[in-house]
């Protein structure tokens, strides 16, 4: 028979391996660059990275005995190695993709493929203006479909996903973000997150084994964050929704300087961000405020101590919460440590000459970002800062 598969994911592509001994098979796929859908890694050619970076499927886990057969034959050939107790990941070359390259070797595939719902099958099995004996729809969510609607495929023939046990496939999307950090800066390799917005991070360098002075994270949100983020994924470059699912999944701070209340403290302050001072520090310090700067970290201050406590010389800001100073001890002005308000905390206004209020927590995300970093200070003992970065409004 001939067989048309449609969809070079890794059950497109199972499904053509198990058919192609008996039968003519070919395989479609959308995939510009490589087969795979989401076990499709983006390759160091494409990235400029030292490794492959996987954007969604991340490692494998066996289940079934035959599954664990064909996971061992991967590791013999050297696709996948061991990863913790019964994970598998893939190659710092290819990523979990070369898991669904070597799946579809010797198979005969088609990328870059779309087969529209409107064309794809009429009735003769005709894909692609290619006649078929037989049909694989191995792809989910609407566009399979609409294909399956237009043949006479009965509900039990198709396999449901999802937490809602309903006659339609829907579509269910989560965000996967990837940034790089340097080298120790998140205390991470692959993890589970509890959190509304991130549910999963991964360390492509340690998860894959490549080297380099950065490290490449791949962070996975929630499914409630990208329902409430929902934004067609080929028009998101450019969007303010892009901005803010960029913002929210790496939580950014943004806070307001104010030069009429602290101009030597502000010049101080941008000095040391410009100079990326605070790049891989973070916030080790949660009670009534957050903390942060190069304590804790292999950093020194190149810039020394600040000239003057400006806290009482300008327009003196109080600090209340969602107000930023600087921390500084008894006798001395205090340098590139400084701390945001989580509470109202106006005693700080006078002890020891005051400290300097120097800047404002933007807005009320920005706010709720801090209130995040709190509680996360407290589990985990530190948040890092990925970056810090001057913006003129
Ligand atoms: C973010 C994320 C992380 C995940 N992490 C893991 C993990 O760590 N471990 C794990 O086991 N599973 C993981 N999964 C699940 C796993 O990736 C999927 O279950 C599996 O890859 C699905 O394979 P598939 O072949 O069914 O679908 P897909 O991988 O989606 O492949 C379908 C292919 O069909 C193509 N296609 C769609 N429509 C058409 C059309 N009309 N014509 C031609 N081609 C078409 C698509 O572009 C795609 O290439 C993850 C999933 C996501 C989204």
């Amino acid at each position: 028979m001939r067989v048309g598969i449609i969809g070079g994911g890794i059950s497109g592509l199972a499904a053509g391996r198990g058919l192609v001994e008996n039968h003519d098979v070919v395989v479609f796929d959308t995939g510009k660059r490589r087969v795979g859908g989401r076990c499709a890694s983006r390759l160091p050619f494409e990235t400029g990275w030292g490794g492959a970076v996987d954007h969604a499927a991340q490692f494998v886990k066996v289940s079934t005995p035959r599954f664990a057969a064909h996971v061992e034959e991967a590791v013999s050939r050297g696709v996948l190695r061991p990863y913790g107790a019964g994970s598998y990941v893939g190659t710092a070359e290819l990523g979990i993709s070369g898991f669904a390259t070597d799946l579809a070797s010797g198979l005969d595939v088609r990328g870059d493929a779309w087969i529209p719902p409107n064309g794809g099958l009429r009735g003769g099995w005709l894909v692609d203006g290619e006649p078929f004996d037989a049909v694989v729809i191995a792809h989910n969510g609407k566009c399979a479909e609409r294909l399956g609607k237009r043949t006479s495929l009965g509900p039990l023939l198709r396999a449901r996903f999802g937490r809602v046990d309903s006659k339609r496939l829907s579509l269910n999307s989560v965000y996967s973000l990837l940034f790089e950090v340097p080298a120790g800066t998140v205390d991470v390799d692959v993890r589970y997150v509890e959190d509304e917005v991130l549910a999963f991070l991964s360390n492509n360098n340690l998860k894959l084994g490549w080297e380099a002075r950065y490290h490449v994270f791949t962070a996975l949100s929630t499914g409630d964050f990208a329902r409430r983020n929902k934004h067609p994924q080929e028009a998101l470059q450019g969007t303010e929704t892009e901005t803010r699912v960029v913002e929210e999944m790496l939580r950014v701070v943004r806070l307001k300087l104010r030069p009429d209340a602290a101009p030597e403290t502000v010049k101080f302050i941008s000095r040391a961000v410009a100079s990326g001072l605070y790049d891989g520090t973070s916030f080790y310090r949660s009670d009534f405020v957050i903390q942060c700067g190069i304590h804790g970290s292999t950093k020194t201050n190149p810039f020394g101590s600040l000239p003057v406590n400006e806290t009482k010389l300008h327009a003196q800001l109080s600090n209340v919460r969602g107000t930023c100073a600087i921390a500084h001890f008894e006798g001395d002005n205090g340098s590139t440590e400084f701390f945001i308000n989580i509470s109202a905390n106006q005693h700080l206004d006078d002890v020891w000459g005051g400290y300097c209020v120097f800047a404002e927590v933007a807005d009320d995300d920005a706010m709720m970002v801090c209130s995040r970093i709190s509680g996360d200070v407290k589990d985990h003992g530190a948040v890092a800062i990925h970056k810090a970065t001057l913006v003129e409004e």
